[in-house]
């Protein structure tokens, strides 16, 4: 025993669970307040949080060149015509990028899930709206069916997702968004099959996903608890996709408006159990929060890259003006802004990766890593002047691609919602 360990188990906080109680005193009293973290047996010294394994430095060196050689020349045009051209998504599925997670006998990486906010990080350096792509498909649609599928569901569905098939989540309906739970989307059960009637809004990638887990009420009178994630093929007789919405930004992805008229399934299709939907929505969407809080913040790295040496070489007044101090104050406070952002991502993932709970940090790298994006890229556009709000320059397109992450996958309101609750909880205990 080294000799910390022995003064802390004869003196301090006895090591004693794998939860640390800490007491708290206010004015209205002493209380106990449980924190959600494991305490490491070992007395070796935990890595930093930027420390990374050979593999997954590896995966961010790959994706980086691949996204600036493969993506970078596309991002404009893809910009203006609003879709994600086929050899970008080629690209995406020939270097695994689509099954980041996903078991080797499926044909997946089998990598970690820091591998995929890496990669979701570094896409999103170059162009966020692809990145939108890669991220929901790994961190929602593989891993939902990797971690809940069954044995023919996943040998059914895995390689294809991790080869050659686009994926969408479908949560979200006209009136169902941040109240996703009170959907309308209904399943009779008919027979051993299941009809689905009903629309969804706003789903991403559906413009050209081949594979859909849509979220429908198999037993509306029991609420939320009828909620059932069925698997259903773009194919499907009844299923029909509407042309995408015209964005704000992330423009090439498409995000279309589902219609769901008499659409017959077997009950094979179910993915995990029936009445299980909320659930699996709440488990993969904190995996997918994550995913978000790395777009943002490869978003706001790739602004923020993209402007700085701009600021050394214009001059004004007989001097760059990066060397005015009024200048190198704001951008270093960006630059501590976005990397405070990375450190809370790569805690949530590295959390979700030890199987600790996650949804409180989660929330918070999302709320931050959108707000730190936005932040990043009005300041940006401001130091280059003029030229800045003008679409020569890329920063235009990070400021519009920006907006998106404080409002899908939940609003920035209801991610402050969930830390609220959770500190409710906390304090009450
Ligand atoms: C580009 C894009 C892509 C998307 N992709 C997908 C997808 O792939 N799959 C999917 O299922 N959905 C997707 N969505 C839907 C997205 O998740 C919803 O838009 C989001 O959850 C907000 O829902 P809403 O648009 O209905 O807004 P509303 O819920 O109507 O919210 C409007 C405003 O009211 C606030 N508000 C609402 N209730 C409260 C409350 N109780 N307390 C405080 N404030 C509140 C919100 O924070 C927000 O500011 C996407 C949306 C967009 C725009």
């Amino acid at each position: 025993m080294n000799s910390c360990r022995t003064f802390l188990t004869k003196q301090v906080v006895p090591i004693i669970s794998n939860t640390y109680k800490k007491t708290i005193t206010t004015t209205s009293g002493k209380f106990q307040q449980t924190e959600a973290r494991e305490v490491i047996e070992s007395t070796e010294c935990p890595k930093p949080l930027t420390f990374l394994t050979e593999d997954e430095q590896m995966m961010k060196e790959t994706v980086r060149r691949l996204a600036v050689e493969q993506i970078g020349p596309y991002v404009r045009e893809m910009d203006t015509e609003g879709f994600i051209k086929q050899p970008v998504i080629d690209m995406l599925f020939q270097n695994g990028l689509m099954g980041i997670e996903v078991d080797s006998e499926y044909g997946g990486a089998g990598c970690s899930f820091m591998t995929t906010v890496l990669t979701v990080e570094e896409i999103s350096k170059v162009d966020p709206a692809v990145a939108v792509l890669a991220d929901l498909h790994n961190t929602l649609i593989n891993n939902a069916i990797s971690k809940v599928g069954n044995k023919e569901q996943k040998a059914h569905y895995l390689p294809r997702l991790v080869t050659n098939t686009c994926s969408s989540f479908a949560l979200s309906e006209p009136s169902s968004g941040s109240d996703a739970f009170s959907l309308k989307t209904t399943a009779k059960k008919d027979g051993s099959d299941y009809i689905i009637n009903g629309s969804k809004m706003w789903i991403s990638n559906s413009d050209v996903a081949g594979i859909f887990l849509i979220m429908a009420n198999a037993n509306p009178s029991a609420g939320y608890k009828g909620i059932t994630c069925f698997i259903v093929e773009r194919d499907t007789p009844g299923f029909t996709i509407a042309k995408p919405e015209k964005k704000l930004g992330i423009c090439a992805s498409g995000t279309c408006m589902l219609s769901f008229d008499n659409v017959r399934v077997p009950e094979t299709a179910i993915l995990g159990k029936l009445g299980e939907g909320y659930k699996i929505s709440a488990r993969f969407l904190n995996e997918g929060r994550i995913g978000i809080a790395a777009q943002m913040i490869g978003l706001a790295q790739g602004c923020f890259d993209a402007t700085i040496p701009y600021t050394m070489e214009r001059t004004q007044f007989g001097r760059p003006i990066y060397s005015n101090q009024g200048m190198q104050y704001q951008i270093a406070h960006i630059a501590s802004e976005i990397e405070a952002a990375r450190l809370l991502t790569y805690n949530a993932a590295r959390l979700l990766e030890n199987g600790a709970p996650v949804a409180k940090e989660a929330a918070i790298a999302k709320y931050i890593a959108s707000e730190v994006a936005q932040q990043t890229t009005i300041k940006c556009i401001d130091w280059m002047g003029g030229v800045g709000f003008t679409k020569d320059f890329i920063q235009e397109k990070f400021y519009r691609d920006a907006k998106i992450g404080s409002i899908y996958e939940g609003t920035s309101n209801m991610q402050l919602s969930t830390i609220a609750k959770h500190i409710e909880k906390e304090y009450k205990k």
